[in-house]
């Protein structure tokens, strides 16, 4: 039989003019957080609605026109319009809360924030993980806030891949192209003309036309390489998030970083501090030196001048997080760029270089190009300080400049809205009062049966939808009815009202999340006890290429399938934003077992408590600060000095005697009240506690108050007067580089080792600065206690030397120190090059001690 050609012919509807909004609406990433929005859509065509995956305009173009018209009479429906546009119309016309508008004008300020994916909704696939759902969050915040914030990210035409998990327990990784007209961008138009930036390739060049989305107040700008300029292949550059080979990689990673910073300047936008969140779009920073150069600098001072605007935010301790590129790679893809530039490639290659080798790190030149640098959680930062303290290489990692801020997520994105409905009643204020801990006290007034009731009712739509997924799943797989309906029992029992335990994030190996089934035969008498039943549901996807991460699905899948374990182990394929929200707000426990210290942050478990679920989670990243002893379970993580088998099975003991101790009785001490109001107890601590401190609004603050700010006016002071300063800047260093290698300090005279309490003693150091003057260099004596009693008293801890005289080519410096402590204290002598232009006292990462 001969088969037929299909044309396709899709019959567009027109929208009332009723409801001519709709199309504004679906054009504004506001959807992805207001509820109302959304059910304006799901009250026209509910199974349409899910059908094409709660996608606003690929809805609107296959919704029936009789649909359409039935809406625009429907009374009740023009209602809920009216007031859903006009609550979208509030929103926009708030003005920036007061802390922002205090501190960053708009009228001078602008953030410009950079990030290889974005994940705002399930309806806009361009994100894998945890990344980029931080980028979508911070992006949401910054608008709720009203900061002058313009992010730039690219345009994945598949974004990233759609997971099905074959009958053996295989993944499967598919793509599929989205057309533009599907998502929530439109072109950006400059003079009546498609705006599109190009970016020197070798021996050609690659051009990128321009998306923007709107996401509320601000915009995010997406470049695009699928346009008729380029040849086949170039238009494929954008394909794929983290798809193709490195030579893809670093191309993409050229059109973020230089692309993305000529569609700033294309937009005539004069950011002054400018983000760059994780390595992929550290190449920026190249890009701005070059404008700078044009404009009359030396490459060194111009590389002072951007530095000093800009904020690297670092994400991962884990070494395949990394962009790392070989020199060979660089040359070829970077070298025509580079001459175009007027670049020197070995002075670049060394802003890349990690302890001398051949290979370009993104991280170290992110790190490099700025002066404000940061972890994602406090253990983060110590982690990352000490990784990349080869940057600074004489400074102690504890004292080098990269602090944390820890991550927060989207609150109204993340929140089930039945708990927001909930919320209005209770403290209608709450919207504007995430970041006041105190607030969040009303939690404890909610009664328990109804506080319950919500958590309930949550847990039975997660079950519906697991129903409804493992079903499709099954089906397509052909596995028999019975197996699912078998293994789906204890889950639909409203009854028994099982416990349900979530894991669900990228299946990296670092994530441990087979960790839990290191010791089978106590696994399965915890879950299949015949009282006291646990179901655990997994999702995640692996990266294609990493194998490790797939075998991990295949073990889960398998015992999924063991009878021993049947219903009580549940494996759900394609994890996204829209099942995490199913899974975090109807869990009972969100599990997280990452191998300490890897965890960077993390943030689905910040999701999870909102919606008043119980972290079980070892205590990395987030966690580390958000556990309190009463809103969930910590597992302690063994010192990672010990061998890995070990760690292994002592954190996995740990966590089996959480749950059979102490988790599972607590859930079923439910007495006559069909709750345990133990566990709504611990429950609440845990709402009304991470609520207020791990949301993206306290972090998008913190980025204010921390590095914003100070970003902007660093960068400002060292541009002004065609950069001066940074030009000063610029040649100091170099004098310091070449003297300090010469340069040496001692004591002069003796320090003497006792005294009264109220003498003081005196300490002076003599220096040989190598042509360096006496101002260019800081001597301090750091006084740590040695031994102390009950009366501690915090000591000032650095006294600093002064200049005192030169003689014999020596320079003195002296203090007069008083003991801050009673009895023995210890002293430490230390110089180190300082400059008042400098950002950080100790950027230039010299250091010497007595
Ligand atoms: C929040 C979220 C993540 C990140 O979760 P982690 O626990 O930080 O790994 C990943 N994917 C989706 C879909 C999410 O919503």
């Amino acid at each position: 039989m001969q088969k037929a050609t299909e044309f396709r012919l899709e019959a567009r509807p027109r929208l009332p003019e009723a409801l001519e909004r709709l199309d504004e609406l679906a054009n504004d990433l506001f959807y992805s957080w207001d509820n109302g929005v959304r059910s304006l859509f799901a009250r026209i065509d509910l199974p349409l609605w899910q059908k094409v995956e709660h996608n606003p305009k690929l809805f609107l173009r296959r919704v029936a026109q009789a649909s359409l018209e039935e809406a625009a009479e429907d009374r009740a429906f023009l209602g809920e319009y009216r007031r859903v546009l006009s609550s979208y119309d509030a929103y926009l016309e708030a003005s920036p809360v007061p802390e922002v508008s205090d501190k960053l004008n708009p009228d001078e300020a602008l953030v410009a924030y950079f990030c290889a994916e974005f994940g705002f909704h399930e309806s806009f696939p361009i994100y894998s993980g945890g990344l980029g759902i931080l980028a979508g969050d911070h992006c949401k915040a910054a608008s709720d806030l009203g900061l002058p914030f313009v992010a730039v990210g690219l345009l994945y035409q598949q974004g990233y891949f759609i997971q099905t998990i074959d009958p053996q327990g295989h993944q499967i990784a598919r793509y599929h192209s989205h057309s533009s007209d599907e998502l929530p961008i439109s072109p950006v138009m400059v003079s009546g003309e498609w705006l599109k930036v190009t970016v020197p390739f070798p021996g050609r060049t690659v051009t990128a036309c321009v998306w923007e989305a709107r996401v509320g107040h601000i915009r995010l700008y997406l470049l695009d390489t699928h346009t008729r300029e380029n040849s086949a292949e170039d238009q494929e550059l954008t394909l794929q998030l983290y798809g193709g080979d490195e030579s893809t990689r670093i191309g993409q990673e050229m059109l973020l970083g230089i692309g993305g910073t000529r569609v700033i300047q294309a937009l005539g936008l004069k950011p002054t501090v400018w983000h760059i969140n994780e390595g992929h779009a550290a190449f920026q920073i190249l890009e701005r030196c070059r404008v700078k150069m044009l404009e009359g600098l030396e490459f060194e001072a111009a590389l002072e001048a951007v530095a000093g605007a800009t904020l690297f935010t670092t994400h991962t301790p884990v070494p395949a997080g990394h962009d790392i590129f070989s020199k060979g790679l660089m040359q070829h893809a970077m070298g025509d760029y580079l001459n175009e530039a007027g670049l020197n490639f070995d002075k670049v290659f060394d802003l890349g270089g990690k302890n001398g080798g051949e290979s370009f790190n993104m991280t170290s030149l992110g790190l490099r190009g700025s002066r404000f640098h940061n972890g994602v959680s406090r253990i983060h930062g110590g982690v990352a300080s000490e990784m990349e303290g080869a940057i600074w290489p004489q400074v102690p990692p504890a004292e080098n400049p990269i602090g944390y801020i820890t991550n927060g997520v989207h609150v109204p994105t993340f929140l089930a809205p039945e708990w927001a409905s909930l919320f209005d009643i209770q403290a209608p204020s709450w919207k504007s009062e995430l970041r006041s801990p105190g607030f969040w006290e009303f939690v404890d007034n909610i009664p328990d049966y109804h506080y319950w009731s919500v958590h309930k009712a949550l847990k039975q739509q997660m079950a519906e939808f697991v129903v409804d997924r493992l079903g499709r799943q099954h089906r397509r797989n052909g596995t028999g009815h019975s197996v699912t309906e078998r293994m789906t029992r204890q889950l639909v029992s409203p009854e028994k009202d099982t416990l349900v335990i979530g894991f669900a994030r990228r299946f990296a190996t670092y994530k441990r999340a087979t960790l839990i089934f290191s010791d089978l035969q106590r696994l399965e008498s915890i879950l299949t006890h015949p009282d006291q039943p646990v179901v655990l549901v997994f999702a995640g996807k692996a990266h294609p290429k990493d194998k490790p991460g797939q075998h991990l699905i295949k073990v889960i899948h398998d015992l999924s399938m063991n009878p021993a374990f049947m219903g009580h182990i549940v494996l759900l394929e394609d994890y996204d934003q829209a099942m995490a929200r199913r899974l975090l707000s109807g869990v009972d426990v969100w599990l997280n077992t990452p191998e300490y210290p890897k965890e960077a942050s993390g943030t689905s478990g910040e999701k999870a408590a909102l919606n008043g679920a119980l972290n079980l989670s070892v205590l990395d990243g987030w966690w580390g600060e958000g556990y309190d002893g009463s809103n969930g379970w910590a597992i302690t993580p063994r010192d990672t000095q010990l061998d890995h088998e070990f760690r292994n099975e002592e954190e996995a003991r740990d966590l089996l005697d959480l749950l059979e101790f102490e988790i599972v009785p607590l859930y079923y001490d439910r007495a006559a009240l069909g709750y345990s109001s133990g566990w709504v107890k611990r429950s609440k601590n845990s709402m009304k506690t991470i609520t207020p401190r791990f949301n993206s609004q306290r972090m998008v603050m913190d980025y204010v108050d921390q590095y914003y700010c100070t970003a902007s006016a660093q960068g400002q002071k060292l541009s002004v007067n065609q950069g001066a300063l940074a030009i000063e800047l610029a040649a100091w260093k170099q004098r310091v580089h070449q003297a300090w290698p010469g340069v040496s300090f001692n004591i002069s005279g003796t320090v003497v080792s006792q005294c009264s309490h109220d003498e003081t003693v005196e300490i002076r150091v003599e220096a040989a600065l190598n042509g360096l003057t006496a101002m260019d260099v800081r001597v301090e004596c750091l006084v740590a206690p040695k031994c102390t009693g009950t009366h501690e008293s915090p000591g000032p801890g650095l006294v600093l030397l002064e200049y005192e005289s030169e003689s014999d080519g020596k320079t003195v410096y002296s203090a007069r120190v008083s003991p801050p402590y009673p009895g023995l204290q210890s002293l430490k002598l230390r110089m180190y090059p300082y400059h008042d232009a400098l950002t950080h006292p100790l950027e230039m990462g010299a250091m010497l001690w007595v």
